[in-house]
């Protein structure tokens, strides 16, 4: 059966205590979710290592929400990939519309924090999208494919031998107007395309999520699709109520 992946994205949403209580949360209520759902969880970085050690116990992994290339330095306010993994990341979201939109992050930044993800053997889920504008002049398809060029260039993959590319178009993003079954199974497919040509020859195992305004009430829609792997769900990871909601649909 398809193994349908859960990314739980709680963003700034959480502090340190509401972190902890909803891992905890999460951690108790997994032993009733379907063995097919693979779950991670991106806490803040003051949660993290909290958050990481009480869902790594019932087999849950975690990330961090972004992550800084170089090693340890005088880098003020930065957590690097080192850094996470020591603290027991597995993946990390790289990329995210808010860090390229709201914090200005350019495709050269996100091309190192891709390959520092590698060198630290965290497995990058890179997060590409269009904006409103970009869908409504016809050019996401434009827009997406050359994210994936830029954030995918030169990359050395050696031991990660796995790529997720979650499509997230921006307008979708925490507005509660999801992008259509049909749109999103279109991109998808195509994102499965041009990363198998932009990394030919690389034997990877590529899982393209879908995010945007991802609820219990139509998450189902998005993952019985052929094309799509699972979602990455902010929001509505952000309470018990409604990633239970998520989990028990699938
Ligand atoms: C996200 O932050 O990756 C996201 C998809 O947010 P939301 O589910 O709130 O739209």
């Amino acid at each position: 059966m398809k193994k349908t992946y859960l990314f739980a994205n709680w963003k700034m949403y959480l502090d340190y205590d509401e972190s902890n209580i909803l891992a905890n949360a999460i951690a108790l209520a997994s032993k009733d979710f379907s063995p097919n759902i693979e779950m991670a969880v991106f806490p803040s970085s003051i949660a993290f290592y909290p958050v990481c050690q009480v869902l790594s116990d019932v087999g849950i992994d975690c990330g961090p929400q972004n992550a800084y290339w170089t090693e340890k330095g005088g880098y003020t306010g930065e957590v690097s990939a080192e850094i996470y993994k020591m603290a027991g990341a597995k993946y990390s979201l790289v990329g995210h519309s808010e860090r390229r939109h709201v914090f200005g992050e350019t495709e050269e930044e996100i091309n190192k924090k891709m390959q520092s993800c590698l060198d630290w053997n965290l497995t990058p889920i890179l997060c590409v999208g269009e904006t409103l504008d970009q869908r409504k002049e016809g050019i996401a398809k434009d827009v997406v494919k050359k994210q994936l060029e830029k954030a995918l260039d030169g990359l050395n993959f050696k031991e990660v031998k796995e790529l997720f590319v979650a499509y997230e178009p921006v307008w979708a993003i925490g507005t509660g107007e999801s992008c259509s079954v049909v749109d999103a199974q279109s991109m998808q497919g195509e994102i499965k395309k041009w990363v198998k040509e932009l990394l030919v020859g690389l034997d990877l195992d590529l899982k393209v999520l879908y995010g945007g305004s991802v609820r219990p009430e139509n998450v189902v829609q998005y993952v019985e699709n052929e094309e799509i792997d699972g979602v990455l769900v902010g929001g509505a990871s952000t309470k018990m109520d409604s990633w239970l909601k998520i989990a028990q649909a699938i």
